[in-house]
């Protein structure tokens, strides 16, 4: 059962007047509580050095996909650009301090009612350290990702095609904006 968050009553799900998809409607003050997606912002902290590029991920030390390797990433706060989450999260969930760039992915994950976005970063420095939510952080060139233990298919897809981008930029190219709908639910273990 839910409850109103004005007046603390039960809501019932039905359609409104007007309407056409199923709302949770409080029996009580008739308030609507629309649910929307959520955006999931994150940046993908890049540091060169003698022609080798490498990418600072975080092992997660929090459900979901505990222990797994993700981008630097979390919910955008209310009151907060999509730039400032991206720092914010790089720095709560890394200790690392970047500089932000041109947004890189956006990924809608519609199953779990989710927008992620990352932006590529440059690593300004190797001052990073663990926060609260990470177990480990580290860089990782291309061939060294743990590409079975990526937290999170966009995370998967955004890596995958940084270093596609990547590779075209020694033959001219420049890094694109990608777009992207995740439509499969991450499979898991029979148990
Ligand atoms: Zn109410």
């Amino acid at each position: 059962m839910k409850y109103c968050s004005e007046c603390a009553h039960p809501v019932l799900l039905q359609i409104p007047p007007d309407d056409n998809r199923p709302r949770y409607v409080c029996s009580q003050c008739g308030v609507i509580h629309y649910q929307n997606p959520k955006m999931v912002i994150g940046s993908i902290p890049v540091w060169q050095r003698d022609g080798e590029t490498k990418i600072l991920l975080c092992k997660r030390a929090i459900e979901p996909r505990y222990g797994y390797w993700t981008l630097p990433a979390g919910f955008m706060e209310n009151n907060e650009t999509t730039e400032a989450a991206a720092i914010r999260e790089t720095e709560e969930e890394a200790g690392a301090n970047i500089e932000l760039h041109q947004l890189f992915s956006l990924l809608n994950v519609p199953h779990v009612h989710q927008v992620h976005m990352f932006y590529r970063a440059t690593l300004l420095d190797l001052d990073y350290v663990a926060g609260i939510e990470s177990l480990d952080v580290k860089l990782f060139s291309e061939t060294e990702i743990p590409w079975d233990e990526i937290a999170f298919p966009t995370v998967g897809h955004t890596l995958k095609l940084f270093f596609a981008d990547l590779a075209n930029i020694t033959d001219g190219g420049g890094y694109g904006f990608h777009s992207l709908d995740i439509t499969k639910p991450i499979p898991r273990p029979a148990s």
